[in-house]
């Protein structure tokens, strides 16, 4: 007998090719008049960046592009400046997680609404979580402050997207999906939701990758990405995202690529512990989990090894330590199986040499 407390978020979505153009109607909704677009800084994003701009006309009171990962707290602090100095009223986002990421530093500290954008499979505009760094090291938290009030999903905005971005990206958001099916606040709306962003993304992404221009098959794409995001965002982040939260964090590893290369492996090492999860995962994915994300990876062209990501040999006892330290701050049942240091040093010597990963049998 079903058992769960489930609390829907309010953010309206607003989905299909085309939609982007609703943007300026969105801000009139909420009663907006002054607003702040957070974009990319990509020049292949650039026309579409000045489309959205153009479309808001004199609501856009501040434009900022410069974006970067992890949201560096000197870079929160200007923008947050800016934002105060033009008297904004709202903000609206185009890009992927790292706009997104600024656009919430901002509404942490001044409580404006988010209009978010995403062309990115990141999954940020579906949560309350923002994450600001310091001095290498990540700090995250969770706010209703900064949850997107309106989500865009435009499909067309992400057919530009380079390669390297869309399939890591689209390994980020599959992470969100798996690790919602046992992270802490999950329940079995979370799990339908999951599975179908598994099922989806796992059905367009070869595709996505063959013919980056098919509309159609970005529209699944990011439709899985949604609901990963969801999926995220009413749960929270365990086991393998803290392992990426740290190498992006302390070591400045592409948030995106560190996912594509470590989920495989985490996997595999929590597959023991996860029988029933494992099971609906696999009718998702179509085969044994972990080996079936890994193919999926080397399907897709994604990164599979830390080592072509730039972390070296040495890195590895740092990483292992400070992984260990973060994932035991993970409630139950987030952090499913007891990991040593011995236990997160192998899983990232694994990931290292990016070998298939395998699953013990017995425990
Ligand atoms: P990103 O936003 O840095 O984008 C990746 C790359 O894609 C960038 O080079 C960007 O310029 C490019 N790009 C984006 N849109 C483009 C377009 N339309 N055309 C061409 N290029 C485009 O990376 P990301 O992976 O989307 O997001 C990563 C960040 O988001 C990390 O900081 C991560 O921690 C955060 N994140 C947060 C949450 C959350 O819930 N808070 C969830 C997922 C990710």
């Amino acid at each position: 007998m079903n058992q769960f407390t489930y609390a829907q978020l309010p953010t309206k979505v607003v989905f299909g090719a085309g939609m982007r153009s609703r943007v300026a109607d969105e801000v009139d909704a909420l009663g907006c008049e002054r607003v702040m677009l957070i974009g990319t800084g990509s020049p292949a994003a650039a026309a579409d960046e000045a489309a959205v701009a153009a479309t808001l006309g004199w609501r856009l009171v501040a434009h900022w592009t410069e974006v970067v990962q992890h949201v560096p707290a000197e870079l929160a602090e200007r923008a947050r400046e800016l934002a105060v100095e033009t008297d904004i009223d709202c903000i609206v986002t185009i890009g992927g997680g790292s706009s997104t990421g600024l656009a919430k530093a901002i509404a942490l500290t001044m409580r404006r609404p988010i209009i978010a954008i995403p062309t990115t499979y990141a999954g940020s505009e579906q949560t309350t979580i923002y994450g600001i760094t310091g001095e290498r090291h990540k700090q995250t938290g969770k706010s209703a402050d900064v949850l997107p009030k309106v989500v865009i999903y435009d499909p067309e905005l992400t057919v530009g997207i380079p390669a390297f971005v869309t399939g890591p990206s689209a390994f980020n958001a599959l992470a969100h999906s798996v690790e919602a099916l046992y992270a802490p606040g999950c329940n079995p709306i979370t799990t339908a939701m999951a599975l179908e962003g598994v099922r989806a993304i796992h059905s367009s992404l070869a595709q996505v990758m063959a013919s980056p221009a098919d509309v159609d098959a970005r529209s699944d794409l990011l439709y899985g990405a949604y609901l990963s995001g969801v999926a995220l965002g009413q749960t929270s982040a365990a086991f393998h995202h803290k392992i990426c939260h740290v190498l992006g964090g302390t070591f400045n590893l592409v948030h995106a690529d560190a996912h594509s290369v470590i989920l495989p492996h985490a996997i595999a090492f929590l597959s023991p512990a996860l029988p029933r999860e494992m099971a609906l995962l696999a009718g998702a994915l179509g085969g044994e989990p972990a080996g079936a994300l890994w193919d999926l990876a080397v399907a897709s062209n994604v990164p599979t090894t830390l080592s072509a990501l730039g972390l070296t040999e040495a890195d590895l006892q740092e990483a292992a330590e400070r992984s260990v330290a973060e994932v035991a701050k993970i409630a139950a049942p987030g952090n499913p199986r007891p990991c040593s240091l011995d236990d997160m040093l192998a899983l990232l010597r694994a990931a290292f040499a990016g070998t298939r990963p395998t699953v013990e049998t017995s425990r």
